[in-house]
């Protein structure tokens, strides 16, 4: 890998030491970053479409190039992480909470945390939020979507299992429409990626000026788009008639409604599975504000990991404004729940 103090680093660096090694996440920071606008993700792959000046902030900005753990922990907590914060990342509370609009609960995939702070933060005088929404055109295919109304956070509620390029919408709201004041979700990775884009030190000023919430994901694995979609009509599911996609206890599930279209072992798709997702260790956003699972609280409910003081500010809100009810989980602290072991699983794995 290239660090700054060597020759000048280009494009082709990042294409010979991420794209090349299946590291690559399809996180959109190399777009969102390049100062003279020349590169563009194209069906998930960052391609050079104009001259690359060398500058090496694409490369400094991406989350898969070397992530210096310790020092963005320092600069966004002001220490590093504690024994028993090692698989987890640095938190401060921890809850099972969900929300409590109907609207919400009907259309999210768990407790509808996500949402309902999301919404929250419209509602606290933000601009808009980066969600993933679906492509029109594609069923299941992931948009990064610039959401400004309650109504189209609530419409991109529910997990899609293939990559969205969340930091390419974050430069469409920041760099093209202007907007100070937004929230982001994403998946660890683009977590990761946001969090280069806003504290390291070749950071965006106009990011780290614009974001003003990070909501991240607990994440195992993504799908491959295309090979997901072959999957589903390969196996009789028409994409276009699902609802909503789960994994749970082992098993991957597709739903029209109230109806199971199909349920496989999670073995069944496997070969699905991104290959820069092989080389992930971080399960729980540990980069984020605020972080939300499904593992570790009741059916209905979503995990909550509170980082920050602006993530704190963010749930406390919600709970006071209604939109979110939610109860302290004592047990974390013992170190021995399914978060701690998925995490250690990562961890292991990578
Ligand atoms: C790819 C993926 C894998 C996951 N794996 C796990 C897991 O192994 N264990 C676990 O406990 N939880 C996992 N989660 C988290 C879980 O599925 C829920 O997102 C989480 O519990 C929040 O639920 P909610 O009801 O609060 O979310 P909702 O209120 O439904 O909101 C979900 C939000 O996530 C955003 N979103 C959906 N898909 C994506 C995507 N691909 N990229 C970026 N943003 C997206 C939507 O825009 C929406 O705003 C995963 C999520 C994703 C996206
Ligand atoms: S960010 Fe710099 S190094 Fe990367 S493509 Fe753009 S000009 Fe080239
Ligand atoms: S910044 Fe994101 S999209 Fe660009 S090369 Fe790195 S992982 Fe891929
Ligand atoms: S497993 Fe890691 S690399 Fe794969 S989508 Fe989740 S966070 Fe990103």
């Amino acid at each position: 890998m290239n660090d700054l103090s060597s020759d000048k680093i280009s494009f082709t660096n990042l294409i010979e030491d991420v794209v090349d090694q299946n590291r690559c996440v399809a996180c959109g920071a190399c777009e969102a970053v390049c100062p003279v606008n020349v590169i563009k993700l194209d069906n998930f792959v960052p391609t050079l479409i104009g001259k690359c000046i060398e500058c090496g902030i694409c490369y400094n900005n991406c989350p898969r190039t070397d992530f210096d753990d310790k020092t963005l922990e320092e600069l966004i907590h002001g220490r590093t992480r504690n024994e028993k914060e090692a698989l987890t990342g640095i938190y401060s509370g921890v809850y099972a909470a969900r929300a409590i609009p109907p609207d919400i609960q009907e259309r999210a995939q768990d407790g509808g945390v996500v949402t309902a702070l999301l919404s929250q933060f419209l509602d606290d005088g933000g601009d808009a939020v980066i969600v993933a929404g679906l492509d029109e055109e594609h069923p299941w295919l992931p948009k990064p979507t610039i959401a400004r109304t309650r109504d189209e956070i609530v419409r991109a509620a529910g997990t899609k299992y293939t990559p969205s390029p969340t930091l390419v919408g974050l430069k469409k709201a920041v760099k093209e429409e202007k907007l100070e004041k937004v929230a982001v979700v994403g998946t660890p990775c683009q977590i990761r990626g946001l969090t280069r884009l806003t504290y390291g030190p070749m950071k965006n000023i106009k990011y780290k000026n614009s974001v003003d919430l990070k909501v991240g994901l607990f994440c195992m694995e993504t799908f491959n788009h295309d090979s997901f979609i072959d999957y589903l009509r390969e196996n009789n599911v028409d994409p276009a008639k699902v609802t909503k996609f789960e994994i749970k206890k082992g098993r991957f599930y597709a739903h029209a409604g109230e109806e199971r279209l199909h349920r496989a072992r999670l073995k069944k798709v496997k070969n699905l599975i991104r290959s820069c997702c092989a080389q992930c260790d971080d399960f729980s956003s540990e980069y984020a504000d605020i972080s939300v699972g499904n593992v570790g609280s009741p059916p209905g409910y979503s995990t909550v990991l509170v980082r920050t003081e602006k993530g704190k500010k963010a749930l406390d809100s919600a709970i006071k404004s209604g939109l979110i009810e939610a109860e302290t989980i004592e047990s974390f602290e013992k170190g021995d729940t399914l978060v701690h072991k998925l995490a250690a699983m990562k961890k292991s794995s990578h």
